[in-house]
């Protein structure tokens, strides 16, 4: 991670834009910037070693520019893994636009974002992330056709999310039936944190199977609003984390998985929708498996959003989307058993196998 301190070392040693990029192997990182829009965005290009940089676009109030730049840097290797472990022929990329999206999102600055994203040529193609919507993809269409996650209604693949809950589902299931011999979810205690567009159709998958389900959120209305539809109890506030629970799903943001939480978790599966769930990818992910709590990968298991807008590059097909999905259920026994075979976290394992398919296709 890059620090304020490493910026007064670029006078005397490497630049830590550029050490970092070393670092994660980062092909390309673009920064841009339009006065007359106060468009500021940054592009990460991972690899496009597998097909073009596929990953959304995040707008977020970054604190500084060196935040933001972490962001999109971890965020675009992360793209390169998922679609890598879920065999699909495409790279990993991000891009993060500085800002609040509710106040400073304009329809100008997201056509100059377009434009930006053109001039490179189709190496990366954008989506929609955190703080940007369907409609926010139109406008960029009108500059650029690299993007994907255009609304149905023009011939697009909508909104990824049930697709995505459906990985996450599945990738539990797989948990479900390596820890106990059996993937059935029925009178399974699962806590889902974060109750958004993923967690709620999650919740739907869950309660449909029988599953007692716990669910949490920061927005009371929401979750008295899915409680009541799918007849799941409340919790409020970090209380989540010392409930009684069989398999906890962070749904929510990054960073759940640190070293307060796991003081407190009790269950026996983690498995969610969350990007980046490990606050330390090796030291939490260790302290998991060393607490017997099987971890299925979020970068594996949350790709079925990934899967989707893929279809969507080649002409939509949703049957085709959800078989594809459906693999998750498999490639997270496989990453399951080699952890417990190589005795690493099944995290390691999922990153092992994605870094050789990208190491063999840069290779041929
Ligand atoms: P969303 O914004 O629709 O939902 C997130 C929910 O989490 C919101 O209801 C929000 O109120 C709640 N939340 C925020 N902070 C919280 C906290 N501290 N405690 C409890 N709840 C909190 O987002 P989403 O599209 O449902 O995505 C959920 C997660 O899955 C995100 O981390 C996202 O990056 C990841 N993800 C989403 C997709 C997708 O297809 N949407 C694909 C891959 C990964």
């Amino acid at each position: 991670m890059i620090k304020i301190t490493d910026i007064q070392e670029t006078q005397t040693s490497s630049n830590p834009i550029i050490r970092e990029m070393n670092e994660m192997g980062h092909e390309q990182v673009v920064f841009c910037q339009d006065q007359e829009t106060g468009l500021k965005a940054i592009i990460a290009i991972h690899s496009t070693a597998l097909g073009p940089a596929l990953g959304g676009t995040r707008m977020w109030n970054y604190k500084n520019e060196l935040e933001a730049l972490n962001d999109v840097l971890r965020l675009s290797r992360g793209m390169t893994f998922k679609a890598s472990i879920s065999g699909l022929n495409l790279g990993g990329g991000k891009a993060v636009i500085f800002g609040d999206s509710k106040t400073q999102k304009t329809d100008a600055l997201m056509k100059r974002f377009g434009q930006f994203v053109e001039t490179l040529g189709g190496k990366y193609i954008t989506a929609e992330d955190v703080g940007m919507t369907t409609r926010d993809m139109e406008i960029v269409r009108k500059e650029t056709k690299h993007v994907t996650g255009i609304p149905m209604s023009m011939g697009g693949s909508g909104d990824p999310s049930p697709v995505t809950a459906y990985g996450v589902y599945m990738g539990m299931k797989a948990a479900a039936k390596y820890k106990w011999g059996t993937d059935s979810l029925k009178g399974k205690k699962v806590a889902v944190q974060g109750i958004g567009n993923v967690g709620t159709n999650l919740v739907k998958h869950l309660t449909e199977e029988g599953a007692i389900v716990t669910i949490n959120d920061i927005s009371k209305e929401r979750m008295d609003l899915v409680a009541k539809q799918y007849n799941a109890s409340i919790i409020e506030g970090d209380a989540i984390y010392d409930v009684d629970m069989d398999i906890y799903a962070p749904c929510a943001l990054g960073s759940s998985i640190n070293d307060a939480t796991l003081k407190r978790l009790t269950c026996s599966i983690i498995a969610g929708a969350a990007n980046n769930q490990l606050a330390d990818e090796v030291k939490h992910g260790k302290m998991v498996m060393e607490k017997g709590i099987i971890y299925a990968p979020d970068f594996l298991i949350n790709a079925g959003g990934l899967i989707n807008v893929y279809s969507e590059l080649n002409g939509y097909n949703r049957e085709e989307s959800i078989k594809k999905t459906e693999e998750i259920y498999h490639t997270t026994l496989e990453i399951l058993k080699k952890s417990e075979l190589d005795e690493i976290t099944p995290h390691e394992a999922a990153k092992q196998i994605a870094q050789s398919r990208v190491r063999s296709a840069r290779r041929n």
